[in-house]
């Protein structure tokens, strides 16, 4: 089987490779999908913290069940996702039923070889039923899921303003989600494309673009002077998680779903007077996952809007720079198998 390695940052290489033999609690699965992230970007420029090389990327999988031992809950033949998040199971966070926080967590596709390649070999405990979605819908279940449960930690009432900062694409998934948990949701970016994809895709009705607008005078008029009383970072970008306090209603929680690797600075009266919540939200959960393909099942999020650009496996190396470039207009590529 062909399987596409990055070798050091900026250098892929195909190579064939021998086919994973039958292994006991694991399951061989044909991949037909695989959606790019900003981890595999990352990963490739270089600038991704604690990534060793060389390695298989992808993490955003849409497969077919080619071999597995015990039919009993799944079936060969069968379309699938994965839980890419392989945690321990005995760590204080696994015991705690939170295993996407896990202390020696191994993300497939980050700490171990991903699925860009023909087959993969994983656990049968990280399967997940595609219930009647295609492989283009499968493949986006993974980066909606980071949303849920971003949305999930926000513990959302029905009406409250939500400000979703960044309009990538976990800020536009967890913008959807957090609008059918009920929130009013408010998507500020600086991209127009992306705020655009926001009210004519997503029917978002308040967007705030930050090359135009002073946020502060958008959020008073849009929630009527109380200010958003959740706030869920999507950018991953020092400053902006540095500035998201001051925009909060008192009583306030701001949750982080991206992630910089330098510190984090608020003032700390702003953050005392406002008895506001600071809350990290990683990975996501089996939940996640099951509410997202519900979601999805029933009409109320549509991934193929999302998915911009598509290129076959055999083209990635020569055209992943090219996406890598252009991310201010991907929002979703997705690699092709035949
Ligand atoms: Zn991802
Ligand atoms: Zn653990």
């Amino acid at each position: 089987m062909i399987t596409l390695s990055c070798e050091t940052p900026g250098k892929f290489e195909f190579k064939e490779m021998i086919l994973p033999g039958p292994k006991k609690g694991f399951a061989l699965l044909k991949i037909r999908r695989i959606g790019i992230c900003g981890t595999d970007y990352h990963a490739f420029e270089g600038t991704q913290p604690f990534f060793n090389y060389p390695r298989v990327l992808g993490h955003e999988i849409a497969a077919e069940i080619a071999h597995l031992e015990n039919e009993q809950e799944f079936h060969i033949g069968e379309k699938v996702t994965i839980n890419p998040y392989f945690s321990c199971g005995q760590c204080i966070a696994c015991r705690n039923a939170k295993p996407n926080c896990c202390e020696n967590i191994s993300v497939f596709g980050v700490h171990e070889d991903g699925g860009m390649q023909e087959y993969i070999s994983v656990p049968e405990s990280s399967l997940i039923h595609g219930q009647g979605l295609s492989f283009d819908e499968l493949a986006l279940v993974e980066p909606l899921a980071i949303g849920a449960h971003g949305v999930k930690l926000a513990e959302l009432k029905a009406g409250e303003f939500v400000l979703i900062l960044g309009a990538g694409p976990i800020g536009l998934g967890t913008a959807s989600l957090a609008q059918i948990a009920g929130g009013e949701v408010i998507v500020a970016d600086y991209n127009t494309n992306r705020l655009d994809f926001c009210r004519s895709k997503l029917d978002i009705a308040h967007t705030i673009n930050l090359s135009e607008t002073d946020m502060h005078t958008r959020l008073k008029e849009i929630t009527g002077a109380d200010m958003p009383t959740v706030i869920i970072d999507c950018t991953g970008n020092q400053e902006a998680i540095n500035g998201a306090l001051k925009f909060l209603a008192h009583g306030g929680k701001l949750i982080l779903i991206g992630l910089q690797k330098k510190e984090i600075i608020i003032s700390h009266p702003e953050f005392h007077k406002r008895e506001a919540t600071l809350k990290s939200s990683r990975n996501a959960l089996s939940d996640d996952f099951s509410h997202v393909i519900n979601c999805i099942r029933k009409g109320w999020i549509r991934p193929l809007d999302f998915i911009s650009h598509r290129v076959a496996f055999e083209r990635l190396p020569e055209n992943f720079e090219k996406l890598l470039n252009s991310q201010q207009s991907v929002i979703k590529a997705l690699v092709e198998f035949g």
